[in-house]
């Protein structure tokens, strides 16, 4: 089993500044609509798009007016337009009728929002509320199960946030799952990670399994030293 107490620190070294990717400026409403827009689609694409959509729409009660075609145009580069277009605006809807115009602070009330998992409450709560959580995106489970917390055939992320959570410690929950997508892009990418020069080799089941299962492979000389067996 890897040792947490000795991967956070190496991470930490690595990733000081455990930022967020999405650039959503502070504002919890901002980073709920990047986390749903950020769903089958890169972040780079969604701080591309948002900026013009937060333009036309500043706050959760111009989404909330706002018209779903009209939201989709802004928003159909990042895949699933209408859906996504519909959930934001209902998102928005809840968020006005409900809780007074604010994001609630509560993983139940996120939850009950249009379009809003765990994944995205749990970042929501994280990084704009300081309340800790796992936030199981494709990198965080990638890695984890590579690392040897749980078999790598594992990907359902509520199961994955269940395993962790007992694991990494409350106070480093948001900012381990951000340094995991920077140490995902960097070392332990889904095709062809760097296991070779990777900083958490030596905390890690999936290099450690490659080194026991390493069938040595003869060199060409010794290919040709073999003997030619005898005929009876
Ligand atoms: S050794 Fe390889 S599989 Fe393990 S964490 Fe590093 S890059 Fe990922």
């Amino acid at each position: 089993m890897p040792d947490i107490h000795r991967i956070i620190p190496i991470l930490k070294t690595l990733y000081p500044d455990a930022v967020c990717s999405l650039e959503w400026s502070g504002d919890p409403w901002k980073l709920l609509v990047m986390g749903r827009l950020s769903a089958q689609c890169t972040d780079e694409r969604v701080n591309l798009v948002c900026p013009a959509l937060f333009d036309r729409y500043p706050d959760v009660y111009a989404m909330a007016a706002g018209d779903v075609d009209e939201i989709g145009a802004y928003i159909r580069s990042c895949g699933l337009w209408r859906t996504k277009a519909e959930s934001l605006k209902g998102a928005a809807e809840c968020i006005v009728l409900r809780h007074g115009g604010k994001v609630p602070a509560d993983r139940e009330a996120l939850l009950a929002l249009p379009g809003v998992g765990r994944k995205i409450a749990n970042l929501v709560l994280g990084d704009a509320f300081g309340i800790p959580g796992i936030v199981a995106d494709t990198h965080c489970i990638r890695i984890n199960g590579r690392l040897g917390f749980y078999p790598t055939e594992m990907k359902d992320p509520l199961k994955v946030e269940k395993i962790l959570a007992p694991i990494v410690p409350a106070e480093e929950q948001s900012d381990y799952c951000h340094r995991m997508v920077l140490f995902g892009r960097e070392y332990c990418m889904a095709r062809n990670p760097r296991c070779g020069d990777c900083p958490l080799a030596g905390e890690c089941g999936t290099k450690a399994k490659a080194k026991s299962h390493h069938v040595a492979v003869p060199h060409p000389q010794q290919i040709n030293t073999v003997p030619t067996p005898k005929k009876p």
